[in-house]
């Protein structure tokens, strides 16, 4: 065995699933039988592992912001014995539980990497043991130098809060294509330690934010969209995360729209702009559409995923009520999940 202890998370997802008559589903013990059984997971220089299967198992098409928490309690239950964490998840939304983990861990000091796959473990061609060796290896050589929310995922170490999907067939379905790879691993890693979040000495202890309590919403902006359909989206939601055009712009021409932007954002509630591009970041300055959404109350989310934007506002919400201190912090860097552009005079 190696050196390292790592809790394994297994939360569902295609990896340990099965084929049934409805199509694949999750299969209870099915993971922990192939863990026992596969060679490669008792070779001398893989960590010692602990599986911990929830109840149920989730396609993460089913996850809520409760399981983001409950994934986040599990963890640290069991920080004090482990050097790591694997969390086995489906890949649908792994980009959001990555996230909504990087902010609700408070204080984290050690590597938690998500992983997953495209064909289950038990088949005879699948991406999955590929991913799992590499995760479980990933933490076992390095793991006491990262201090971060990874996925790794089709030969790729990515920093979780700027991964998005971005393939829902091959087996490099994510990406973070507005950041840098943390990491490349081919026959070598190639780790950018640069990029990689690292432990602090005299770290407070680890925390986690509850978040099940906390509603918001995302929008996607389309042509011809109505103020109607813009108000049943931010009704009832304590922020939302507005999917804008090209490098943050919204139809400023139609009032009704605009109004119902401003209205909501007077009565409190916290809307981030954010690209619909992969690529760029929101600049709510540089056309007059931009700046008519910073005039009706709209923050800018910068280069923020959707995914994270989301998951941010949902912890932010979960640590205060007050929307003028969220507005202010959502738009700061707080784990590596936004650049601010550099000012220009
Ligand atoms: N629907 C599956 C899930 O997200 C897909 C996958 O695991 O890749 O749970």
């Amino acid at each position: 065995m190696g050196t390292r202890r790592v809790f394994v998370a297994y939360t569902g997802g295609t990896v340990g699933m099965q084929r049934t008559e409805r199509g694949y589903a999750p299969a209870p013990g099915q993971l922990a039988a192939l863990l026992r059984e596969l060679p490669q997971f008792q070779a001398p220089e893989m960590p010692a592992l602990t599986l911990h299967e929830f109840d149920p198992l989730l396609d993460s098409a089913n996850m809520t912001p409760g399981d983001w928490e409950r994934i986040g309690r599990v963890l640290l239950e069991h920080e004090a014995d482990h050097d790591g964490f694997l969390i086995l998840h489906g890949t649908d939304t792994m980009a959001y539980t990555a996230s909504a983990l990087s902010f609700a861990l408070e204080g984290l000091q050690k590597p938690v990497i998500l992983t997953g796959s495209q064909i289950p473990l038990c088949e005879t061609r699948s991406d999955a043991l590929e991913n799992l060796v590499t995760s479980l290896l990933l933490i076992e050589r390095y793991g006491h130098r990262l201090a971060e929310v990874c996925i790794c995922f089709g030969g790729r170490l990515l920093r979780g809060n700027r991964a998005t999907k971005i393939d829902s067939e091959g087996f490099d379905a994510i990406d973070s294509p507005n950041h840098p790879w943390l990491g490349t691993i081919g026959i070598d890693f190639e780790l950018e330690w640069p990029l990689l979040r690292a432990p602090m000495e005299d770290a407070p202890p680890l925390r986690v934010r509850p978040l099940g309590e906390v509603s918001i919403g995302a929008c996607r902006l389309y042509p011809g969209m109505r103020a109607e359909a813009l108000a049943a989206f931010l009704g009832g939601v304590q922020g939302c995360v507005l999917e804008c055009y090209g490098a943050g712009n919204a139809p400023h021409r139609n009032e009704a729209f605009m109004e119902t932007l401003r209205a909501a954002c007077t009565a409190g509630t916290v809307v981030v702009a954010v690209p619909q591009p992969l690529r760029g970041s929101a600049d709510l300055a540089l056309y007059a559409t931009g700046r008519a959404l910073v005039d009706a109350g709209v923050v800018s989310g910068f280069d923020m995923t959707p995914e994270a934007a989301l998951t941010k506002l949902t912890y932010l919400f979960a640590c205060t009520d007050d929307p003028t201190e969220v507005r202010r912090l959502v738009q700061e860097d707080l784990r590596g999940e936004l650049t601010r552009p550099a000012l220009t005079s």
